[in-house]
């Protein structure tokens, strides 16, 4: 809030309460923990309720309305989303008033940004001390209390309320990590024999949530969630937001499988079916728990950490079932082999490593090659290869997957550009792509940027995403394929069958390619294979999208799908991954070749 602001909030609160007299107005910029005190007649209200009895009370005691003259403000700071503003003015009843009232007036008023609004945590009202002798309207009924009693109290509940803002979530009004921390040392020392966990969780793309829905909507989900979690803490447990969307609570339990059951039951209560079905998405949570079992002398920041640690493991591993996991010493050292391995490789790429590796895919009618897909290799300086499987996992969780898929569509386009400059009839080339992208709001653009820097055409890339991605980023992958099929790219299914994507999600993108996994086509054999088979391949055809069917190793498998009508085969049967030079030799300058796009395969077939 500005300066400006404070003082024309704190000018209309005074004339709420001394000029209109409207109560009902003045109680609605009350924060639920409002403490108000009033020297005047030595109230101390620590509620909101109390506050309210004061207000009845008052109202009964003074009638009609107050003038005010001389007002002076000044604004202070104290901390983030805290405004204090003291005030002073005459304050004076109108001459024919029964009650005469004509004093000097002083109060501070305290506001906390609660959510969207500010409203007032602490009020102090008094009167200069001469003003406190002998004066007629004081209620004698209830007593005059211990002025200067109440003059220090006040200062106290001051101090103490602006330290206690501190400690809270401006958004969600409740604990940020610093009283989080604070209020917990204190709970495990004073329960020293309880078992207690720390569970700390995300939301799953909240960046993405934020950016589809705005950021309001995004706060609204927070502010739910928080409320919720206060529902589901017990006596003795806290709840915080920590920062963004990571929340942590502080949970007694007995045993580790009613702790289990409890986590369990919380994921379905953070978020109220209601706003899902109200936003159209579903929230999911990664979340990692730190045990604290009795006698722990870690700080609660480093049972945090840990609670923290095994969240992100959680979060990076996606095929994990469960949505949280406990901590575990392993998960550090774990992280750690994983960063050295990121370590080297980002060495390796400098030095150019990393090298591709085409394996060509040939229409299964004609035999003739009718596209590749590249494939990553890392050679060891000894010339040893490193096949994707032992470090794209790691790359995945690590997020530098990102950098080596950019790194390879680099190269890719620089080779594709040689090709065409060669004159080679340059056949299309699908290229891997990690589902991580899909987080980024640019990713397409850049995308674009390279592929447009070399000049390929579009229709020359295929861009492979595979099935698994769907359970988790659906409603990112239809704005992918939109955007990808606007701009003439190729989108093919990569791994198709091994999810459990629904086919008619899956179809809602048009993909114009589904490559049939390995673990389908290698079943052929089996009848209940067969049957998958025969279904998937029907509507692929009623839809217009060509299968490309990996891993054909053998001669049956190609009279089969050949059978099937199936368009197109990538197999060790026809070619293995090559390197690029050996694609160039065997493949771009073989004269026999002609190139053909998957549409013009799968519509003859
Ligand atoms: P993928 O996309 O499913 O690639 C096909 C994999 O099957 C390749 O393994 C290929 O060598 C292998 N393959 C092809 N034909 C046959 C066959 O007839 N029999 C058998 N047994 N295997 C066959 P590769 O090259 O080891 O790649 C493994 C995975 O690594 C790929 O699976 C892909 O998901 C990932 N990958 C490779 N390069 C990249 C990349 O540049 N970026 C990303 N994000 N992922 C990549
Ligand atoms: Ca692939
Ligand atoms: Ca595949």
């Amino acid at each position: 809030m500005r300066r400006e602001r404070a003082i024309e909030l704190t000018k209309l609160l005074s004339r709420l309460y001394f000029v209109k007299r409207d109560y009902a107005t003045l109680e609605k910029c009350l924060s639920k923990d409002i403490t108000w005190i009033g020297t005047g007649r030595g109230e101390i209200c620590r509620s909101f309720k109390e506050a309210q009895e004061h207000f009845q009370e008052e109202k009964e005691i003074y009638t009609g309305s107050f003038l005010l003259s001389n007002e002076e403000y000044q604004v202070q700071f104290p901390a983030e989303h805290v405004v204090c503003v003291l005030a002073e003015m005459d304050v004076r009843t109108p001459h024919q008033a029964e009650l005469v009232f004509d004093e000097h007036m002083r109060f501070s008023v305290i506001y906390r940004k609660e959510g969207r609004r500010w409203k007032i945590i602490h009020l102090h009202n008094s009167m200069p001390d001469k003003a406190q002798e002998g004066a007629a309207y004081l209620n004698e009924r209830r007593g005059r209390r211990d002025y200067r009693f109440i003059k220090e109290a006040a200062a106290e509940m001051a101090a103490t309320r602006i330290d206690e803002v501190r400690k809270m979530d401006s958004l969600t009004g409740i604990f940020n990590m610093e009283g989080f921390v604070e209020h917990a040392e204190v709970i495990l020392k004073e329960h020293p024999d309880r078992p207690y966990a720390i569970l700390k969780f995300g939301i799953n793309q909240f960046r993405y949530i934020n950016h589809i829905l705005g950021y309001r909507t995004g706060d609204h989900i927070l502010r739910e969630i928080a409320s919720n979690l206060e529902k589901l803490c017990e006596e003795g447990e806290i709840c915080s937001r920590i920062e963004k969307d990571n929340f942590a609570i502080l949970m007694a339990y007995e045993d580790r499988e009613a702790l289990d059951r409890r986590i369990n039951s919380f994921k379905e209560k953070f978020v109220s079916q209601e706003t899902e079905e109200t936003l159209n998405i579903s929230i999911h949570f990664s979340g990692g728990v730190c045990l604290i079992e009795p006698g722990n002398k870690e700080s609660v920041k480093r049972m945090l950490d840990k609670a923290m640690l095994a969240q992100h493991y959680r979060s990076t591993r996606r095929r994990l079932e469960d949505d949280y996991i406990y901590y575990d010493p392993e998960i550090e050292r774990c992280q750690l082999r994983e960063q050295e391995l990121v370590e080297t490789a980002r060495f390796a790429m400098k030095r150019d490593d990393f090298k591709m590796y085409f394996q060509p895919q040939v229409c299964l009618d004609t035999g003739k090659v009718i596209g590749t897909e590249v494939l990553v290799r890392w050679v060891k300086p000894d010339g040893r290869i490193v096949m994707p499987d032992e470090f794209i996992p790691v790359f995945e969780t690590t997020g530098f997957i990102k950098t080596l898929d950019f790194y390879m569509l680099e190269k890719l386009c620089a080779s594709m550009r040689r090709w065409l400059d060669s004159g080679y009839h340059v056949p299309p080339v699908s290229i891997n792509q990690s589902r991580l992208h899909l987080e980024d709001r640019k990713y397409v653009e850049e995308f674009c940027g390279v592929v447009d820097r070399w000049r390929i055409p579009h229709d020359l890339i295929a861009f492979e995403l595979t099935e698994s991605a769907f359970t988790e980023y659906n409603e990112m992958i239809q704005r992918l394929a939109a955007e990808l099929h606007n701009r003439r790219f190729r989108l093919d299914i990569d791994d198709f069958g091994t999810g459990y994507t629904a086919l008619g999600l899956l179809m809602l993108i048009e993909p114009d390619v589904l490559k049939m996994d390995r673990s389908l086509t290698a079943n052929f054999e089996n009848p209940k294979g067969q049957l998958v088979l025969k279904k998937l391949i029907e509507i692929a055809k009623e839809t217009h999208t060509a299968i490309i069917c990996e891993g054909i190793e053998t001669r049956e498998q190609v009279e089969y799908f050949r059978a099937l009508h199936c368009d197109i085969a990538q197999g060790y049967y026809y070619y293995r991954p090559m390197p690029e030079t050996a694609f160039e030799e065997q493949v771009l300058r073989a004269e026999d070749i002609v190139w053909r796009n998957v549409g013009e395969c799968s519509k003859e077939s």
